[in-house]
């Protein structure tokens, strides 16, 4: 059946207004590109930073959504690999030059010249979407679409933020900090579990879901953000937007840790002493991720296995489900159903 002319979409026109819904024509696949029918699209902060404005020159009007389950519906000309009705899941990463000093160096997550899916690129907010088949991956088997849908970001920015804290066999157990537990934490304390590491869970003060949320998928300990943990940690990754938590981190971290900051905009950073950072302890941040690490992270997710905790709605409500994000009101990730 050939795909319909017209799709339903959410579509930003400008930042700091709602999603308005559309029709749209479906877009046509040019070459290396498959157009894909839209099965499920993850709801991500990013999203919510892009909304906001506080990621600037987004192509306007543009379809959000880089969490993208879908299914192959047509192939653009010089297309291998695919073939109509596979499963594939399409990521943040939608096109690097392939030239710059960072590609040829293997680091395409830090390219000079990216475009990025939801971003400078039509996303999944909609009922089908066009993607560089490079940037596509099959996805693995025991997930339904909407379960698929958050390791494509939250799982995969969060491995490689995880990959950053270090070896976990270096010691045993290493002890990781996770602040903010939203859908990238869920995923990531699983497998820093299945890695041998102890999890320390920092939520909100008195958020009791999330903390029961983290202890319920194995961590040791759960807390507000402003406590110090029983333990002083090897590592901590702070996936929450709020700059504040730098200093706190660094303060829990015992010598020679790492501070993570896993997310693409964080809020200033207050001023710190410099005894917190010394004894070697490392604060750095994650951008983006390379096709290895989704290569890597889609193959692990399976035998750990993660099992994500998800909150389908309808693609028409994307503004609720961001505005829920933005509350701090969901356990596990939102995921949009065309
Ligand atoms: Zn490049
Ligand atoms: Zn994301």
């Amino acid at each position: 059946m050939p795909a319909p002319k017209s799709m339903q979409a959410m579509v930003l026109d400008r930042a700091g207004r709602p999603l308005k819904p559309a029709e749209l024509p479906v877009p046509m696949p040019g070459p290396n590109q498959i157009l894909l029918k839209v099965a499920a699209c993850g709801v991500c902060r990013t999203d919510l930073h892009i909304v906001d404005g506080e990621l600037t020159h987004p192509k306007l009007p543009l379809v959000l959504g880089h969490e993208i389950v879908g299914r192959v519906e047509a192939l653009g000309a010089g297309v291998e690999g695919f073939a109509p009705g596979m499963r594939v899941g399409v990521p943040w990463l939608g096109y690097t030059d392939g030239t710059c000093s960072y590609c040829r160096e293997s680091r395409e997550n830090l390219c000079d010249h990216p475009r990025f899916t939801g971003y400078q690129i039509d996303g999944g907010y909609a009922g089908y979407t066009v993607a560089d088949a490079r940037y596509v991956f099959p996805l693995p088997e025991g997930y339904s679409d909407a379960e698929a849908a958050p390791l494509l970001c939250a799982g995969l920015i969060g491995y490689r933020s995880l990959k950053m804290t270090g070896d976990p066999q270096a010691r045993t157990p290493a002890r990781l900090g996770i602040y903010g537990f939203g859908a990238a934490a869920h995923i990531v304390a699983q497998v820093a579990r299945h890695q041998g590491r102890e999890v320390y869970a920092f939520t909100r003060a008195g958020d009791a879901k999330a903390q029961e949320f983290a202890l319920s998928l194995g961590a040791v300990w759960a807390g507000s953000s402003e406590e110090r943990p029983p333990q002083e940690l090897d590592a901590a990754i702070i996936f929450a937007s709020v700059g504040a938590l730098v200093p706190l981190a660094l303060k829990a971290l015992r010598k020679g840790g790492v501070v993570v900051c896993g997310g693409i905009h964080m809020s200033d950073i207050p001023s710190v002493p410099y005894e917190i950072l010394w004894e070697e302890r490392v604060l750095r941040s994650v951008a983006n991720l390379t096709r290895a690490d989704a290569r890597e992270f889609l193959a692990l997710a399976p035998t750990v296995p993660v099992q994500t905790t998800v909150v389908p709605m309808p693609l028409n409500r994307a503004n609720e489900a961001l505005e829920r994000l933005r509350q701090g009101e969901l356990t596990g990730a939102a995921v949009l159903i065309p």
